[in-house]
């Protein structure tokens, strides 16, 4: 095993203030918590985000409410307060310990009057128990005696972008605790936030006192220190909220009762088992590419910290809990992109996590009636009930006075196929029959009537088709026969006559049962087979060349080349309307069906459209879903360009390579990264006669290791390369 965990920053850059506290987020899949400092700072962007705590911004949206913040610490060193922007940073070092999910910042400091002053800050959010948080301080005067205090508690005031989501309940202290208990404005979630502060020098203890701000309850420790003496400050946090037990308040003290007098290095101890057995099971080790090794276990991390544990009415956010992108909407990447990690994995939490589709498929039969169609339709952007919730309207990036229509809530209808598609395949890897029987064969059928319901017939072509979509590649909408979208919907309905065939011959009870919810009569059967045999699939036998949608030839080709070097994507130098009219692609549709179902074309038409459709994609600054999947398909064709895919989604957020990684984690892209290992370069591929690897691995790469469990056996595998 590598021993490269850490991720390391050793300057403070003001300018990477927002994407380093994307970087630095910690979580335990009950909450994330952006790597903010203790202390204020000035434009920072602290945000603590528990999953299912949505709350709606009047008329417009729902979005994850920024919780109260349990991070901050103040220190007051001799009458200074300790803050970044005033005085002088003599050394700065930030880690992130992965193996560990500890976050450490190690600083000297010297104030305005010239008192320097080693500081240590840890912190962690158990995965032991995922109630409890922990901040630790260190604090040295090097060159001053004085006194030292420390004020800690909870913040309500807290915005999302200066929205407010929460109504102040109620607040208390006694002793060295403090708590809060606040209520969603519209939602009416309750959060109770209960904290422990305590200091010593020595072992001498610090006296503790309590300010009852309103809507801010505060613990203030306070000591004189001497000069190279250390004071440690300690802060428990414990929440719960009304989504996890009925008073959370005395859960949220019961707990903090029972930690708070423990040994920081006991807890600390049980948080890094948990970690450790975490780790047993998902890392991927790669030997021979310092770099890969650490980007691929970060984003493993990413998906780790934000992935649910207990709770299968949540989802993960497109940009995880690290950011306010995408407001804590979850897409299509989920299961197309991050929930084969799960799947294979940690199949416990791929089954939460599509069970959360399935406790939502009343919002979905809800939006496909609304839409006069039957079954299920999916939101393109799901959050606390499966009801779409996708803005109509955003601001324009480029001019904040003029609105954009968004059209995927309408329109972008693939993912109601993509769900389906990450059940089937759930289900293939685990052999999970109670999962399949009283959850997921009801949303394949539901979401199969779904198409059949919307498929259109064209009489003289004596075919169906469907008209006015937004396939993958958003950057054409209004497109019709995206042949992503109709070749999964074809899936859907086949997948679903395969379904009920099996069920009604192997568990003909339980099959009765889920029909007595579904309702299949034998003519919706007979119409499904006849909808697969006719639904129209382009593809042109002479080129092999599969039309994106119809008409996409007929657009104005753009070389790409000829665009270089450039800073920013192909939709911002030509405009929404004008990249539309090329033939530009933001993520490249036919390439992702190609990966997802090998099986629908042979190897010349997959090379085809490899050469034609990389040519065309805005790898570097179009979809981030794009580049682990362009590396997957560059493995299959032999083309050497699959590192630099690769790497490109490796980079994603560590290097924000996008410019936007201020705004949260890509995590489809994460999810990505997993599969461009597991599937690209080790070619792992289930056969007839078991698994078999096809490696492909990039020079100078000498093994990958990684572990996967199937029909709930761990299996090991070590993929060798030739250097
Ligand atoms: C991509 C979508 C994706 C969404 C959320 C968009 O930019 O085009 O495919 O689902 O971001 O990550
Ligand atoms: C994404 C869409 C999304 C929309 C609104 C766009 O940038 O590409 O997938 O639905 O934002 O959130």
């Amino acid at each position: 095993m590598t021993e490269n965990w850490l991720v390391v920053e050793d300057a403070f850059h003001l300018k990477k203030l927002h994407h380093s506290e994307t970087v630095f987020t910690l979580g335990n899949g009950y909450l994330g918590t952006r790597g903010a400092f203790e202390e204020k700072f000035p434009g920072e962007m602290r945000a603590t985000f528990l999953h299912g705590m949505f709350d709606d911004v009047p008329v417009v949206f729902t979005e994850l409410a920024n919780a109260p913040d349990w991070l901050e610490m103040e220190i007051i060193l001799d009458g200074e307060r300790f803050t970044l922007d005033q005085g002088e940073l003599l050394s700065f070092n930030r880690t992130l310990n992965m193996k560990t999910a500890t976050l450490k910042r190690e600083l000297r400091w010297k104030s305005p009057r010239g008192q320097i002053t080693h500081l240590v800050f840890e912190r962690f959010a158990s995965l032991a128990n995922e109630h409890l948080c922990a901040v630790r301080a260190t604090i040295t005067p090097e060159n001053f005696s004085g006194r030292v205090e420390v004020r800690a508690g909870i913040n309500g005031e807290m915005d999302n972008l200066s929205f407010k989501h929460w109504n102040w309940l109620d607040q208390g202290s006694r002793g060295q605790e403090a708590w809060l208990r606040c209520r969603t404005r519209a939602t009416k979630i309750e959060l109770a936030v209960a904290v422990n502060l305590s200091m010593a020098v020595a072992e001498q203890k610090s006296r503790v006192t309590r300010w009852d701000v309103h809507n801010h309850p505060t613990l203030v420790a306070f000591t004189e220190v001497k000069s190279g003496e250390t004071a440690t400050a300690v802060k428990w946090i414990t929440q719960y909220t009304s989504r996890d037990v009925k008073d959370p308040l005395k859960s949220s003290r019961s707990a903090l009762r029972k930690n708070a007098w423990r040994d920081w290095a006991e807890v600390w101890d049980e948080h890094c088992r948990a970690w450790k057995s975490e780790w047993e099971r998902c890392d991927v080790v790669i030997e021979g590419d310092e770099e890969a090794q650490l980007a691929v276990r970060f984003n493993l991390f990413q998906l780790l910290i934000a992935a649910p544990r207990h709770d299968e009415h949540v989802n993960l956010g497109a940009k995880t809990l690290s950011g306010y992108g995408y407001r804590g909407h979850s897409f299509w990447d989920t299961e197309i992109f991050m929930l084969p990690f799960f799947t294979y994995v940690r199949p416990e939490i791929a089954r939460l996590l599509l069970s959360y589709r399935w406790h939502n498929l009343n919002g979905a039969k809800a939006k496909a009636a609304a839409n006069k169609f039957c079954g299920a339709q999916y939101p393109w952007e799901s959050a606390a009930t499966g009801e779409e919730v996708t803005p109509t309207w955003v601001p324009d990036p480029n001019d904040r006075t003029k609105l954009i229509r968004i059209w995927t809530g309408d329109i972008e209808i693939h993912i109601s196929a993509d769900v389906a598609y990450g059940i089937w395949q759930y289900w293939r890897a685990t052999g999970d029959e109670s999962f399949l029987l009283e959850r997921g064969a009801e949303v394949i059928l539901e979401t199969a009537r779904f198409w059949s319901s919307r498929f259109e017939w064209n009489d003289e072509l004596q075919r169906f088709e469907i008209s006015d979509v937004v396939g993958p590649d958003e950057y054409h909408d209004h497109v019709d026969n995206n042949v992503y979208t109709n070749a999964f919907a074809r899936w859907n309905l086949l997948t679903a006559l395969e379904l009920k065939d099996w069920l009604e011959r192997d568990h003909p009870a339980k099959w009765r049962k889920i029909n007595r919810r579904v309702h299949l009569t034998s003519k919706e059967l007979k119409q499904w087979q006849f909808d697969i045999d006719h639904i129209y699939l382009p593809f042109d036998s002479q080129t092999r060349l599969v039309e994106q949608f119809e008409g996409y030839f007929q657009r104005r080709d753009v070389n790409l080349a000829e665009q270089e070097p450039r800073t920013e994507s192909m939709q911002s130098i030509l405009g929404i309307e004008g990249v539309n009219e090329t033939q530009v692609l933001k993520q490249p549709d036919v390439l992702m069906l190609m990966y997802l179902m090998p099986d629908l074309y042979d190897f010349e038409t997959v090379k085809a459209n490899y050469a034609y459709y990389t040519a065309r994609t805005d790898h570097t600054f179009g979809s981030s879903l794009g580049p682990s999947i362009q590396a997957i398909m560059a493995c299959r064709m032999d083309d050497p360009a699959a590192y630099e895919h690769f790497m490109r989604a490796a980079r994603a957020d560590l290097f924000d390579v996008r410019n936007n990684a201020g705004d949260g984690i890509h995590g489809a892209s994460a999810g990505g990264l997993w599969q461009a290992v597991v599937f690209g370069f080790a070619g792992l591929e289930r056969t007839a006669d078991g698994w078999k690897t096809n490696p492909h691995l990039p020079e100078g790469w000498k093994c990958i290791s990684f572990k996967i469990v199937d029909q709930g056996k761990e299996l090991g595998f070590e993929v060798k390369g030739n250097s």
